[in-house]
């Protein structure tokens, strides 16, 4: 079966269409989160973010990293080595790059493009995380 996705508010947000996207997010977010568009590297707000919290979904507010996860890979993009639980996100192949085949990592809850998943991360999960900043809500842990 079937269920139906809602966000804190009670609104379905798993079935946007495009044009409904397009009216509540930036065209940065718009392009990234909905085209599986990819922001430039080392620009992203959040990606020196060192503050204690927890990275929500900009689409949808679902949490789906932590702080506690969260590591400096050089990269130039926020990386971590796990979600904040199971099941907040999806991960499929992506075959856009023809033979180049990555791993694309998606919000479970709306289905947003969020990056991409590499297996050169960090121990305990030897997995990285590259999420673009513009798909991220970063709400800081009350001290
Ligand atoms: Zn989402």
């Amino acid at each position: 079966m079937a269920t139906t996705e809602s966000n804190e508010n009670g609104d379905n947000v798993s079935n946007h269409s495009d044009d409904e996207w397009r009216e509540v997010l930036t065209p940065e977010q718009f392009h990234v989160c909905r085209q599986q568009g990819t922001e430039p590297p080392f620009t992203g707000l959040l990606y020196e973010c060192q503050d204690k919290g927890e990275y929500h979904c900009v689409c949808c507010g679902q949490p789906l990293f932590s702080s506690e996860a969260k590591y400096d890979s050089g990269s130039g993009w926020p990386s971590y080595w796990q979600p904040i639980s199971d099941g907040v996100v999806q991960t499929n192949y992506d075959m856009t790059h023809g033979i180049r085949v990555r791993i694309e990592v998606k919000c479970a809850g709306c289905q947003a493009h969020l990056g991409h998943l590499f297996s050169d991360g960090p121990e305990p999960t030897g997995m990285r995380y590259c999420i673009n900043s513009v798909a991220l809500a970063f709400v800081p842990t009350d001290q």
